[in-house]
């Protein structure tokens, strides 16, 4: 496959265009991002590296986070975490408090905020430095240990994070927390303020285009079920009301972050990563999801 080719294409067509959409202001230092970043870095199973433009800078990779939390959950707790949170699509947008109300402070799934909120409190639980532990993970999938967290970032989120207070504070009430508040969200900000570029965000979802092994070190990470109910995830539930968008126009498994990242897998081929900040209304990279369309269009490929 031409990957740089078609990279170098969808560079072209997009570079001048004008790109709709907003960066991300509710957390402030988000704000400050310039809106005409644009990278992205495949990395395929056979054919190693591709990529263009901003893809070695590393961003606030937010709810991108959200993949890595739960692998690491369903390793240390296994099948007790669907006692806490389902597996549906929400249909919500990812801040939504809506649901939980009807459905007794079960989450919908693990990629809202109230899903990923639950899930970091089975990490705040089950470890005693949970910050410490996902960073870890994240070093032994990346091979890369100066993957680190944003502090500026994660106290701009705690600074304007009522919401995410409104829904662990909601939860607990219900029984679904089981930690203190203030701990569950102080792991959840980290997690979100997590910076990487599009190229170390390719290298960690290898992982899930490889059923659960790592490319270079072939590391076991997760089995290849566990593999295959993330990807499930991310495909119904990774762009939360916009999931069945993204299926229709790039038909691959991903998650997004408001910080304007977006990662898609095809699995048994390539991972890949775009960067992009402006973020359409629903709270998705505009430019990222257009150039993904691009890439599974040029290459003929998808998982449909
Ligand atoms: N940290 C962000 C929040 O909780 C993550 C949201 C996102 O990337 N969609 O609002």
């Amino acid at each position: 496959m031409e990957y740089q080719t078609i990279l170098n294409q969808i560079e072209n067509e997009f570079k001048d265009s004008k790109v709709s959409g907003k960066v991300a202001s509710y957390i402030p230092e988000l704000a400050k991002v310039p809106a005409d970043k644009f990278g992205m870095h495949l990395y395929d199973l056979n054919e190693g590296h591709f990529n263009f433009g901003d893809s070695n800078e590393r961003f606030s990779i937010q709810s991108i986070s959200k993949v890595f939390s739960l692998a690491l959950a369903m390793k240390v707790i296994g099948d007790d975490l669907w006692n806490r949170v389902d597996v549906e699509p929400s249909g919500d947008p990812f801040n939504s408090l809506s649901s939980l109300e009807n459905e007794g402070g079960i989450p919908r799934n693990p990629f809202i905020n109230a899903g990923a909120l639950v899930v970091a409190d089975v990490l705040v639980s089950y470890f005693t430095n949970p910050k410490a532990a996902l960073l870890t993970f994240l070093h032994e999938i990346t091979g890369d240990p100066s993957i680190c967290y944003d502090e500026t970032v994660a106290a701009s989120e705690r600074s304007e994070g009522y919401r995410n207070y409104a829904l662990v504070n909601y939860m607990k009430s219900f029984g679904n927390i089981e930690n203190d508040v203030d701990d569950v969200l102080d792991f959840y900000f980290h997690q979100c303020s997590l910076a990487m570029s599009c190229k170390e965000l390719a290298q960690a979802f290898i992982v899930f285009a490889n059923e659960g092994t790592t490319l270079e070190s072939e590391r076991e990470i997760l089995s290849a079920q566990q593999v295959k109910r993330i990807n499930a995830l991310m495909q119904t539930c990774g762009f939360y009301d916009e999931a069945g968008e993204f299926s229709f126009e790039v038909g691959l498994p991903g998650k997004s972050g408001v910080g304007g990242g977006i990662v898609a897998v095809h699995p048994d081929h390539y991972s890949v990563a775009v960067w992009s900040p402006p973020l359409n209304p629903k709270g998705n990279s505009a430019l990222g999801m257009a150039a993904l369309e691009r890439l599974t269009t040029l290459t003929g490929y998808s998982i449909f």
